[in-house]
C-alpha cells in the first residue's frame, strides 16, 4: 500500500530555507586575532544567494566542484549553504595538505572554482598551475594573492567581496535530486592517496537531524556552538549544518587554533556547545591551568577523531564541570557514528568506565564487529574485531576509485578494531594498520597512550609497533613531558605494571618534546615509525621486568 505522504527530497536548500527564517537573529561570529565580526543569519543567508549569483556568473553550473581551501568562517559557512543549494558540489580542501596530496584531490575531485583564503592563497598557488580543471579562484579576506601572477588564466583572480557586490540577495534554488551530491571531503590519506566521499543531499539532511537530535548532541537555539573542528575535516563534524538548521549561534576561529586565542574566545563569547580533537582540548587545558582561565561556560564539549585521554575528561569535569562527551566517527561516516553516553541506569560508578568508550552506536548507523575469518562477532564487549557499519549516511564507494576491498556486503570496513557490547557501546581498541603484533597477541596501542597519559608527568603519548626480532613486534612508548616534570622509563613502566598486562609494557622509550601530528591533528603514527626506522628518535631500551 503506498503511503499517502508528500516526499519532498530533503536537500540542503532546505535547511538553509529554514535556518535563514525562522532562527534569522541568530549570529556567525568570527574571530580576527584582535577583535571578531557578527552576522545574522537572515544576513548570511542574504549573501548565501549573492555568493550562488557570483558563483553563477563564473560559469558554475550543476554538478560543478567548487573547492573551498579556507579555515572556519562566516565566508564558509556561506559557501556550505550556497553550492550544494545552487546545485553545484561543495569540495572542502584541506589547508594543511602536502602541496603533491593538493594538487592530487583538486585534480581528482576536477575542481573548477577555488575559494581561497587570501592567508593560505601562497599554497594554493603552489600547486594551482598544474590543475587543468581549475579556472577561477576567489581570494577570501584581505591580503597578498601576487602569487598567482605567473599562472596565465589563473592570473585573474576576482576577490570574494567583489564577486558578491551588488548581487540579488535572493536565489531561486533549483529543485534537485535528494541522491545527487551536495559536498566531497577526502580522506587525509594516511596511507595511499586520500580517497574522496561524496555526500549526498539527502545524507546530509539525515545527518544534520541526527545531529541536532537530543539523543545525540542535542544542538539547539539555546546554544552557541565553537567550531573548532575544521570545516575541511569531515564537514567539522556536520556541526555547521546541524546549528544553522537548530538556530544555534557559531563561533568560528578561522586560523587562530591556538590555546591561548581559543581561551580567550572562549571568554569572551561564553560558547556552550565545541566540538575539537582530544590534541586541541589538551592544550587548552594546559594553557587554562597556567592562566586560571573561566571555561566554565560550556554545557558540553564533544570530542572525538582519535582516543579521548581519561585524565582528560576527568581534569575538565573536575577544574570546570565541563563534560567532555566522546564521539566516534569518520569522513566515509558524514562523521557521526557513535556517541558516549552512558546508559541511564549505569551506577555512578560505572560512569567512567562507559565514557572511555569511543561511543554508544547512533541511530541511523548499524554496527558489526568481524573477526580475521570474516565471521561476525557477537556483541559481548570482548569479542575484539574489525568494525563494519552501514547507514544512509554511511558511504558504500569511493569517488572515482575502484576500492571492494574497503567493504564487505555493503557494510563499510572501517579498519577500526575494537569490540562491541549488548548495550551498543563501541570500543576502539587500534586502527588495523596501528595495531601492535607482539608473539601471535595484539596489544592496544590506544589503551597504552591512555594509561600513560594518566601519569601526572605525562603530557602526551603515542605508542607504536617497532620490529623485534624475537616477538615479531613490540610497542615504542613516545612520550611528552608535562612542564617543568620529570619520569624515567623506568618510572613510567612501573607505573604501567599495574594498569595494564605486565607483557605489554614497552621496553623501549623516546622523550620527544613534542608528538608529530597528521593534517587533522592526530597523533602521526606513520611518522613516529618513519622517525625509529631511520633511527631519528633517540631510544633508551629497559629490561623487560625492572
Ligand atoms: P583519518 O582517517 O585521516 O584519520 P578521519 O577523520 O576520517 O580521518 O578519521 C577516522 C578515524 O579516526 C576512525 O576510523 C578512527 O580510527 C579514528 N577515531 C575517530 N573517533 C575515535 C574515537 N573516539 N576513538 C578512537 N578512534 C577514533
Amino acid at each position: 500500500m503506498q503511503s499517502t505522504m508528500q516526499d519532498s527530497p530533503l536537500l540542503v536548500r532546505e535547511i538553509l530555507r529554514h535556518g535563514m527564517q525562522v532562527y534569522g537573529a541568530s549570529e556567525v561570529v568570527t574571530f580576527e586575532g584582535d577583535g571578531s565580526r557578527r552576522a545574522s543569519f537572515a544576513e548570511v543567508g542574504r549573501r548565501a544567494a549573492q555568493l550562488a549569483h557570483g558563483l553563477q556568473g563564473l560559469g558554475v553550473g550543476p554538478g560543478d566542484r567548487v573547492g573551498t581551501f579556507c579555515f572556519n568562517h562566516q565566508e564558509h559557512v556561506e559557501a556550505y549553504l550556497a553550492v550544494p543549494s545552487m546545485g553545484a558540489v561543495l569540495h572542502t580542501l584541506n589547508v594543511r595538505l602536502f602541496p603533491e596530496q593538493l594538487k592530487y584531490v583538486i585534480e581528482h575531485a576536477g575542481d573548477k572554482v577555488i575559494l581561497s583564503d587570501a592567508t593560505c592563497a601562497g599554497l594554493l598557488a603552489r600547486v594551482a598551475g598544474e590543475c587543468p580543471s581549475l579556472e577561477r579562484v576567489v581570494v577570501v579576506g584581505e591580503g597578498d594573492a601576487s602569487a598567482f601572477d605567473s599562472l596565465g588564466s589563473l592570473a585573474d583572480t576576482i576577490s570574494y567581496e567583489e564577486l558578491l557586490a551588488s548581487r540579488d540577495t535572493e536565489f531561486d534554488w533549483p529543485d534537485l535530486d535528494e541522491r545527487e551530491t551536495a559536498a566531497m571531503c577526502y580522506t587525509s590519506g594516511t596511507t595511499g592517496n586520500p580517497k574522496g566521499v561524496a555526500y549526498s543531499h539527502r545524507s546530509t539532511y539525515l545527518h544534520s537531524l541526527a545531529s541536532t537530535s537530543s539523543v545525540n548532541l542535542g544542538i539547539s537555539s539555546r546554544d552557541r556552538a565553537l567550531v573548532v573542528v575544521p570545516q575541511f575535516h569531515a564537514n567539522a563534524w556536520g556541526i555547521p549544518y546541524a546549528a544553522w538548521l537548530s538556530g544555534c549561534d557559531m563561533i568560528m576561529p578561522k586560523q587562530f587554533l591556538r590555546a591561548e586565542a581559543l581561551v580567550r574566545m572562549i571568554e569572551t563569547e561564553r560558547p556552550t556547545f565545541a566540538g575539537a580533537v582530544p590534541t586541541i582540548w589538551n592544550e587548552v587545558l594546559r594553557y587554562a591551568e597556567a592562566h586560571d582561565s573561566d571555561l566554565s561556560s560550556f554545557r558540553v564539549i564533544v570530542c572525538g577523531g582519535s582516543a579521548v585521554p581519561l585524565s582528560l575528561m576527568q581534569r575538565f569535569e573536575e577544574l570546570f564541570g565541563v563534560p567532555i562527551i566522546q564521539a566516534w566517527g569518520m569522513t566515509e561516516t558524514s562523521p557521526l557514528g557513535a556517541i558516549c553516553l552512558p546508559p541511564r541506569d549505569a551506577d555512578p560508578s560505572e560512569e567512567w568506565s562507559y565514557r572511555m568508550k569511543a561511543g554508544r552506536i547512533a541511530f541511523g548507523i548499524e554496527a558489526r564487529v568481524v573477526d580475521g575469518e570474516g565471521r561476525v562477532a557477537p556483541c559481548d564487549g570482548s569479542s575484539v574485531g574489525e568494525l563494519e557499519v552501514r547507514g544512509p549516511w554511511v558511504t558504500g564507494s569511493y569517488y572515482g576509485e575502484p576500492s571492494s576491498e574497503r567493504f564487505h556486503d555493503g557494510w563499510l570496513r572501517t579498519g577500526d578494531v575494537g569490540t562491541l557490547d549488548e548495550l551498543g557501546y563501541l570500543t576502539i581498541t587500534d586502527r588495523t594498520k596501528d595495531v601492535i603484533k607482539t608473539g601471535g597477541e595484539w596489544i592496544s596501542s590506544v589503551e597504552l597512550e591512555n594509561a600513560l597519559m594518566a601519569h601526572p608527568a605525562v603530557f602526551e603519548a603515542a605508542v607504536v609497533a617497532i620490529p623485534d626480532e624475537r616477538w615479531n613486534e613490540r610497542p615504542l612508548a613516545c612520550v611528552v613531558l608535562a612542564d617543568g616534570r620529570g619520569a624515567s622509563p623506568d618510572d613510567l613502566a612501573s607505573y604501567l605494571r599495574e594498569r595494564v598486562a605486565r607483557w605489554w609494557v614497552p621496553e623501549r622509550w623516546a622523550f620527544l618534546g613534542e608528538v608529530p601530528k597528521t593534517s587533522v591533528g592526530k597523533f602521526d603514527k606513520k611518522a613516529l615509525r618513519a622517525g625509529y626506522a631511520k633511527g631519528e628518535l633517540d631510544v633508551v631500551s629497559i629490561s623487560r621486568e625492572a
